[in-house]
């Protein structure tokens, strides 16, 4: 795919605006001067409408006036309690805060898009909503907006945003059809059992014992109740329990998630673990109490609109692995039709998201742009 000599010319404007975004990073929905920065942009490219206000420091530009349904573009705020471990003049100036999973990039992308329509404005037909949210990284900004009436201020007949991918080249825009990220829960699993001596294991309901073997036995019982292509996992991560060696444990906590891309199978998944344990509760006298955390949904891709993708990117289209990761993009995308596709990002030296050396190039963002802007193309948005 060509980049166009429109968008390559706005390379310093998004160079400079990742650098400083990079530099400032903020954290869930404290995003205030994130929020200011675009704010400015959003002006001095002449939005047509521009609202503050939601998920706290959420901001939204729209250009294009209309009372037709527009196409919604979001870029999530936030970044990540990381200290940076790249060594350059813009890394983060934040003490134990990065921007390490590319927000930065994808706001920056997004800032270009407003550059780009502002020398554009006689070419749009339809109102194009600049949506940038805070709080991604597990708060649930996405959920908040729309709960707070994003989408109905805005209707939107068509939703879209990208996510740097490290593992694609620059260059390539990746995609697939369908789920591409899991819906996920946490959950924290209490085991109540009863203490006592060590010495006399039949006078105690041991919680280690219990929940040991709830752990193997509910693996057993999701591999074999669930058929090898209903992809899932199931991992507990913490546990937390025992005071002394020579003790009966007589209460425990685990903590885990859940995942899988399809919501009657994650239902039948949690049904599977709860029932697991109540056998072991039988077996063990002891007592298992849930409390599940509901998170995000699974990010589902419009088919026909990633039909749509391919042919606008042309021979840079990759196809997506599915991932177990999540996405709280996924909350727009249960109420208007899109898509989220990855904007290849990789560099010499192999990093990853969420990673304290995570870095990219520039570079990257203009393909996000091209791919932003061929698509509104083909939507008739820009005529
Ligand atoms: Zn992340
Ligand atoms: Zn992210």
């Amino acid at each position: 795919m060509q980049i166009r000599p429109e968008i390559q010319k706005l390379y310093p404007k998004i160079k400079a605006y990742r650098e400083y975004l990079h530099q400032y990073p903020e954290l869930e929905y404290h995003t205030v001067q994130t929020r200011k920065f675009i704010k400015k942009v959003m002006e001095e490219t002449k939005c047509d409408i521009l609202q503050e206000g939601y998920a706290q420091e959420g901001i939204v530009g729209v250009y294009g006036k209309g009372k037709e349904k527009g196409i919604l573009i979001r870029s999530d705020m936030d970044a990540l309690p990381i200290q940076e471990k790249v060594k350059k003049e813009t890394a983060s100036k934040i003490k134990g805060v990065m921007h390490a999973c590319g927000h930065d990039g994808h706001m920056a992308a997004l800032l270009g898009l407003c550059e780009y329509l502002h020398e554009h404005k006689q070419r749009i037909h339809k109102p194009i909503v600049c949506l940038f949210q805070p709080g991604e990284e597990g708060a649930g900004g996405a959920k908040q907006m729309i709960e707070e009436g994003v989408l109905e201020t805005f209707p939107c007949a068509y939703a879209l945003a990208t996510h740097l991918m490290p593992q694609y080249e620059v260059g390539k825009i990746a995609c697939r059809s369908g789920a591409m990220m899991a819906q996920n829960a946490e959950v924290e699993i209490r085991v109540q059992g009863t203490g006592g001596h060590g010495a006399y294991p039949d006078t105690g309901k041991d919680a280690i014992l219990a929940a040991t073997s709830f752990l193997l036995e509910v693996q057993t019982q999701l591999n074999k109740r669930f058929s090898p292509l209903q992809e899932k996992v199931f991992h507990i991560g913490i546990i937390q329990g025992g005071n002394a060696c020579n003790t009966i444990c007589d209460s425990l906590l685990m903590k885990g998630t859940l995942r899988a891309f399809d919501e009657a199978i994650f239902q039948q998944l949690k049904a599977c673990i709860m029932n697991t344990a109540e056998a072991i509760e039988k077996l063990y006298d002891v007592h298992f109490h849930f409390q599940w955390h509901e998170g995000y949904f699974s990010v589902y891709n419009h088919p026909q609109m990633c039909m749509l993708l391919k042919e606008a990117v042309e021979d840079s289209y990759v196809e997506a692995d599915k991932q177990m990761t999540s996405e709280d993009f996924s909350f727009f995308l249960k109420e208007v039709p899109g898509f989220m596709f990855y904007t290849g990002c990789k560099m010499e030296k192999e990093t990853s998201l969420h990673s304290d050396t995570f870095d990219f190039d520039e570079h990257a963002l203009l393909y996000t742009v091209e791919t932003y802007v061929r698509i509104l193309e083909k939507l008739d948005i820009l005529i």
